[in-house]
This record gives structure tokens, C-alpha cells and sequence, in this order.
């Protein structure tokens, strides 16, 4: 983390902020990890071959076991040093933190409602929260049981067959892509993280594998990420040649050092299915 970081920042200097405020989140969450309690999760998927054959994925994002108390503490401890990396999350995160204190809603009752968007939505038009911040919060504080939980089962899992858009574990859409190896590619979850293989040229959110409809996009002078937009769905998704760094990454920050591509795609009217954090100002 600290080499991709570095590295980064000498690349993308105007990205220093985001960067080095994504370690200190990537640190606390290393730490919460370490003591973490999860129930033990039996992976069944004896019996469902079958669906899981046709499409289904092995679980919804519900099923997946979560420690609230040390998601509650991490909330805490994120809100703290996202306060202090400008004024708007400044005023955003007292906003929120007021209505805690107010019992306006709980921590821990978030935390358990993490995919329930109806729910989250209505909290924060409720109580005049900023949404994406609290989905952040929210998100960023679960990560650490997530990422645990898909440590668990990714050796059980079989997923060289899968070659979907959308995650095998979860069914939640990628939020990255990334090219390694012989050029292969895997997406990155949205949700849960899980890292599962893909068809090279095809678009995760419509299917489309014409050609002539996807396009590549990149900015002068990098060649490491580039934006996959399609033009049946006009949607896109941005794509690291990760056999192009000296270091392993980090998908997350990859995604964060360039918010700038997501501006260019967005500004040619294409649109971004996955929800980004990170496109707060
Ligand atoms: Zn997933
Ligand atoms: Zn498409």
C-alpha cells in the first residue's frame, strides 16, 4: 500500500489528498480487521451447482456475516478523520454525527441495513443527512468483515466458469476492472470486494460484445487506465493494466487516482452503474 501510494503521488500529484486520506482509511481498516468476530459461515453450495450454473449468485448481500460492534467503532473513528479533509465533508460528517447524537438513528442499525436502499435513502432525506457520505461511512466500515468473509470462501469457489458482469458471491455489479496475467479480466466487486475473472471484451452492465459499440478512452500519456465505454448502454467502467505497475494494487485507490476518467466518460454522457464514494468533492 505504501509503495502504490508513493508511487501514485509522484505520478498524480493533484491526487495527494485523496490518496493519503485513503491510507489512513485503509490503516483503520487493517486494524479493525484484526479483531474481528464473525460467526463461522458454512458455505453451501452443494445443491445449488445448479443455480449457481445458470446465474445465480451464491448469496445476497444480506448473508453476509458482519461484526456491527467493530463496523460501529470504525464509523466512529472514519467520521473523525474524514472531518478533518475538507469543509464540505467537515460540515457533512458534524450533520451526521449531530444526528447520532440526537438518537436520531443508530449506528448499528445502519450497519445492519447496509444493503437496504430504501431504507438509507430515507434516513438521510429524514434527518437532511448527504447520502453518498453516509453510504461511505457506512461502506467503508463494513469492508473490513466483508473482505474477511470473501478470504474465507474464495478457495471454495468456483468461478472460472462464471464470466458474468455482475458478482458471483454477492450479485452486485464491479466497480473496477483490471487486466492481469496473459491479459485476462477480473472485475472487482462493489460490495463485498470478491475478485472474479471476466470476458475481455465484453460489457458488464448490457452484455454487448460488438466491437464496433465499445470503445476505449484515455488520457494522454497514461496507458495504465483506460475507460471501457459502451455505447449500446452508455455506461462505462474504467480498467487498469495492472501487468503495467511495479507493485500489486490496491483496486480501491487505483479507482480514486482516477476520479478524472470518470469525470471525461461522464462528461461524454456516460454513466457510472456503480455507486463511487469517491466522487465526493
Ligand atoms: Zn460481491
Ligand atoms: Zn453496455
Amino acid at each position: 500500500m505504501r509503495n502504490q501510494a508513493g508511487t501514485l503521488i509522484e505520478r498524480k500529484p493533484a491526487y495527494t489528498q485523496l490518496i493519503e486520506f485513503y491510507e489512513k482509511i485503509y490503516t483503520e481498516q487493517e486494524r479493525s480487521k484484526k479483531g474481528l468476530i464473525l460467526p463461522p459461515f458454512q458455505l453451501q453450495q452443494s445443491g445449488r451447482e445448479k443455480e449457481f450454473r445458470e446465474g445465480f449468485p451464491l448469496l445476497n448481500r444480506m448473508a453476509i456475516p458482519i461484526d456491527v460492534s467493530s463496523s460501529e467503532t470504525l464509523f466512529r473513528t472514519l467520521c473523525e478523520i474524514s472531518k478533518e479533509v475538507n469543509e464540505k465533508l467537515q460540515k457533512d460528517i458534524t450533520g451526521i454525527e449531530q444526528a447520532i447524537k440526537k438518537e436520531a438513528f443508530d449506528i448499528g442499525d445502519l450497519i445492519r441495513q447496509n444493503s437496504d436502499a430504501v431504507y438509507i435513502e430515507t434516513l438521510a432525506i429524514k434527518h437532511g443527512l448527504d447520502q453518498p457520505v453516509l453510504m461511505f461511512l457506512m461502506h467503508m466500515s463494513i469492508l473490513p468483515s466483508l473482505s474477511v468473509f470473501v478470504d474465507q470462501i474464495r478457495d471454495s469457489m468456483d468461478t472460472k466458469n462464471w464470466l458474468r458482469g455482475y458478482c458471483p458471491v454477492c450479485g452486485s455489479l464491479p466497480r473496477i476492472s483490471a487486466l492481469r496475467g496473459k491479459g485476462q479480466r477480473f472485475f472487482l466487486c462493489t460490495f463485498c470486494s470478491f475478485e472474479w475473472q471476466s470476458e475481455r471484451l465484453k460489457c458488464p452492465f448490457c452484455e454487448n460484445s460488438d466491437h464496433q459499440t465499445l470503445h476505449y478512452l484515455y488520457t494522454d500519456g497514461d496507458e495504465i487506465c483506460r475507460v471501457e465505454l459502451c455505447e449500446k448502454c452508455k455506461k462505462y467502467i474504467k480498467t487498469i493494466d495492472t501487468r503495467k505497475l511495479s507493485y500489486e494494487p490496491d483496486l480501491h485507490l487505483e479507482d480514486i487516482a482516477t476520479i478524472h476518467l470518470d469525470i471525461l466518460a461522464s462528461e461524454k454522457g456516460f454513466s457510472r452503474p456503480a455507486f463511487s464514494p469517491w466522487g465526493i468533492k
